[in-house]
């Protein structure tokens, strides 16, 4: 025989209801169903009781709105089906009028003893069990106070087993030895509620005991099976509603399923655990809503069982209380006293962690049990405070636990290495951390601000490491951000099937709007989602990024603005790695640029800036390549501007000077404002960044400069720039002409050498690299200790959206490590 168990899901709404008929019904041999309450009815009954307690007349609303639900559920089950409607309604008529009159008696007397509270919440099984029992052809209802016996101990109510045993086998005797298909009879069991063995009054298992309601029942009954329908497709590698990339576990040995229980596992209330596994009773744990999907199987022994972890678990509201004392080594039973203390105080203990020096034990308590450990604790050890063996207790709120759980971790090295250097580059602390010898669990304790942080990064790298995700931050929808975005939304099928890769965008900010959503944003629709967004500002956006605190983030700067520049220290500080096309921090002040470097160096991330040099070409990452080797860059010298090297290629005698620059700005050569390309100033920043790279400290202003326009073009409005322009186009026509007879060309050239940099307009010969460098091309010579008779030579398109975009897609691929 089975037993078979239907959480609060199972039996919230007509359509599960129904597919629980449909589920029982078609077995074939007697089986025992196990029935929680309606979803959500027990938590109900308890805000009911509270708002009561209270004198609030609002109990009465809740009251109506817990019975409406049942009758409405009742009426269509049982549309057309009067002689089983009627009997029922009559049923729970008279439940809902003893109830009312508990309701109203804790309302007049204000008081609410743990034993009203009991006889409350036990009317959801009550109902649910009826309305179940009536709608399965041949249910038959039992009353689960009669053989679930509990003894109080510690102020708990604590399962009799024995008794419990015993009266089980009595009560479910008939309906084991009816076995034949015709004769079947499926007992209904209202979970979770209990009797008190010796006063008699209605007690229950605890929240969630249902499931030890069906455990005890299959173990007592020597089931074949005991099985879980509930809302998922089993047991996960982690909560789902926490982890969107949790995936079902086939199979799981006891311990196992026990440890991710103990540890928050919701999905099987976890003394339910024990009684199955001493008679070696399988668990199946399925989903109500996809019957056909085989769920998990949990039993003794796993066979060819690779997994050195099955799956990962967390306890939300954790205190760490530390017991401490400089001489405690000098205390004798230390930890004896702290466990038998909080034992005979109800209070348990689910992780302890003891330096090996024995001068401080801390201990995982829930919170609800703090204050009382606390003060237990102090109590017991008040003679050693006093003398100043031992300090007072000390709690530390705010915590959560996380556990990995495998047996064949102990088969596997490297499991903790992992798992705390998965954390540290994250930027996740440990503050507590415990392995059991058994070596089937490693727990430990963090702020419970990182809970969803740590939970998806270990989920990531310990069941995907095939299957990596990178969250992006991109900042910017001008023409580089918004190729960027389109680049991601056209190659992300791919990088996912054939890289593993998938790149989540988590936000996109312009300088006025911004969305963010740690579930990724459609980047088909992301320009008409921003239009309708909220209005953001640099603040906002900083908040956002930080506030996410989301695992192996990028932040994407596709901008030219300085504000957006300045967050970077922060995002770094953060554990964000930073992607810039903005030249701005690189070749700001060093000692920032050296900060940011050095931060992303410690902490284990990247700060990647490629494109700010020659946009896509591979410059910054060669010039990286040939110092780690151990090269020494001597010289380089560059054209490093598409936007002037277009202008002194496109100038003739057709187009004029100031023309040239027109044309430069309309195709998206030149910055916004092309002065920035005109005063040298770009170039100056290009070469600066590409100095330091090459291990030299220099500013921009130390890089002597050689213009080809007065400076007076420079000051003013941008207006009053475009109407000067043309004023210029008689000299440089005059000059150009000159240059012609010569066969030279004007190429602004970059310069550094041995760390002193220069820019200038130069006119360079026919046999010069230089020459020969086409539209809006860049070309770097570097000149090394390897490359030194034959330098170098880097060359191709150094500006436009297209390339430029790319290149920032290459870092964040880079990053990825793929
Ligand atoms: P029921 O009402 O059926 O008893 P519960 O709400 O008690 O259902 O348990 C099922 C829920 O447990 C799931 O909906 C899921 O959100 C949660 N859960 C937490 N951890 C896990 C896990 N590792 N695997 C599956 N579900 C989990
Ligand atoms: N109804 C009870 C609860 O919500 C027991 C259960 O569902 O298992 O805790
Ligand atoms: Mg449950």
């Amino acid at each position: 025989m089975k037993v078979m168990k239907f959480g609060g899901t199972s039996v919230g709404s007509v359509e599960s209801i129904q597919n629980l008929k449909r589920i029982v019904e078609a077995e074939k041999k007697p089986v025992v169903v196990v029935v929680s309450a309606l979803g959500g009815i027990t938590d109900l009954l308890l805000k009911t009781s509270r708002l009561a307690l209270n004198g609030d007349e609002h109990w009465r609303q809740e009251f109506s709105a817990i019975k409406q639900r049942h009758f409405d559920m009742i009426d269509t089950l049982f549309e057309g089906d009067e002689s089983r409607r009627e009997p029922l309604t009559q049923t729970i008529s008279s439940f809902f009028r003893e109830l009312e009159s508990i309701f109203y008696g804790v309302f007049l007397i204000h008081d609410l003893s743990p034993k009203t509270e009991a006889a409350i919440v036990s009317y959801g099984e009550r109902l649910s069990s009826h309305i179940v029992a009536t709608l399965i052809d041949g249910g038959v209802r039992m009353n689960s106070r009669d053989f679930i016996r509990t003894v109080k101990k510690q102020g708990n109510h604590v399962l009799d087993a024995e008794l419990t045993y015993r009266l089980v086998s009595e009560a479910f005797s008939p309906i084991c030895c009816c076995d034949t298909a015709t004769n079947k009879t499926v007992a209904v069991v209202p979970g979770f509620i209990a009797r008190d063995r010796d006063t008699h009054e209605t007690t229950n298992l605890g929240r969630g005991g249902s499931d030890y309601t069906a455990a005890i029942i299959a173990a007592a009954l020597d089931a074949e099976v005991l099985e879980i329908w509930t809302d998922v497709d089993g047991f996960m590698t982690a909560d789902p509603r926490v982890i969107k990339t949790a995936y079902t576990i086939n199979e799981l040995s006891y311990v196992e399923a026990m440890e991710l229980c103990n540890f928050g596992a919701k999905v099987v209330y976890p003394p339910t655990i024990y009684p199955v596994c001493v008679k070696n009773i399988p668990i199946k744990v399925k989903n109500t809503f996809n019957p056909e999907h085989p769920g998990t199987l949990i039993k003794q022994k796993i066979d060819n069982d690779k997994k050195p972890i099955k799956g990962i678990s967390s306890i939300k509201g954790t205190t760490l209380i530390t017991v401490t004392g400089l001489s405690m080594v000098g205390v004798i039973g230390v930890n004896r006293r702290i466990f038998s203390t909080l034992a005979e105080n109800g209070i348990s203990v689910f992780m302890v962690s003891q330096a090996s020096s024995e001068n401080s034990t801390s201990i995982g308590v829930r919170d609800e049990d703090a204050t009382r450990a606390v003060e237990v604790l102090n109590i017991e050890f008040a003679k050693e405070i006093v003398t100043g063996a031992m300090f007072p207790m000390q709690a530390e709120h705010g915590l959560a636990t996380i556990a990995i759980v495998g047996e064949n971790m102990k088969h596997t090295p490297g499991i903790a290495g992992k798992l705390f250097g998965t954390l540290g580059r994250s930027g996740i602390s440990v503050i507590a951390c415990a392995q059991g010898a058994s070596e089937t669990n490693i727990s430990f304790v963090v702020d419970a601000k990182y809970l969803r942080k740590s939970l998806n990064v270990l989920h990531d790298s310990f069941f995907l490491s095939e299957y990596k995700v990178l969250n992006l931050f991109i900042c910017g929808i001008g023409t580089v951000g918004g190729n960027l975005i389109e680049q991601i939304r056209s190659q992300y099928d791919t990088l996912k099937e054939t890289r593993q890769l998938k790149l989540n965008v988590v936000g996109i900010a312009s300088s006025k709007k911004g969305i963010f959503t740690r579930d990724g944003i459609d980047l088909s629709t992301y320009r008409e989602q921003l239009a309708q967004a909220e209005d953001s500002n640099i603040e906002r956006l900083k908040e956002e990024v930080i506030g996410m605190n989301i695992f192996n983030s990028v932040f994407v700067d596709c901008t030219a603005s300085a504000e957006v520049a300045a967050l970077y220290q922060d995002f770094l500080d953060h554990n964000i790695s930073v992607v810039t096309a903005n030249k701005i921090a690189a070749s700001g002040p060093y000692d920032a640029y050296a900060q940011l470097k050095k931060t992303a160096l410690k902490k284990g991330i990247k700060f990647l800036f490629e494109t700010n040099v020659g946009a896509g070409l591979p410059i910054i990452g060669t010039i990286n390549d040939l110092l780690n080797s151990g090269d020494k860059i001597l010289r380089i010298e560059a054209v490093l501007s598409g936007t002037l090297n277009f202008i002194f290629n496109t100038i003739s005698s057709d187009v004029s000077f100031s023309e040239t620059v027109r044309l430069a700005k309309e195709r998206g050569y030149s910055e916004p404002d092309p002065r920035i390309d005109l005063c040298g100033k770009d170039v100056i920043r290009k070469l600066v960044i590409l100095t330091r790279e090459a291990g030299y400290r220099v500013e921009q202003d130390d890089v002597e400069k050689h213009l080809f326009m007065p400076d007076s073009f420079f000051d003013g409005s941008l207006d009053d720039f475009w109407s000067n322009l043309p004023s210029l186009d008689a000299d440089f026509e005059m000059r150009r002409q000159e240059l012609d007879k010569e066969h030279k060309r004007w190429r602004f050239v970059a310069k550094m050498e041995g760390g002193r940099t220069s820019v200038s307009l130069e006119a360079v010969s026919q046999h010069h690299p230089f020459y020969g460098l086409e539209g809006s091309n860049n070309i770097v010579l570097l000149t090394t200790e390897r490359y030194r008779e034959y330098p170098m030579l880097i060359q191709g398109y150094g500006a436009g959206a297209g390339v430029t975009a790319a290149g920032v897609f290459a870092n964040i691929m880079s990053i990825a490590n793929i």
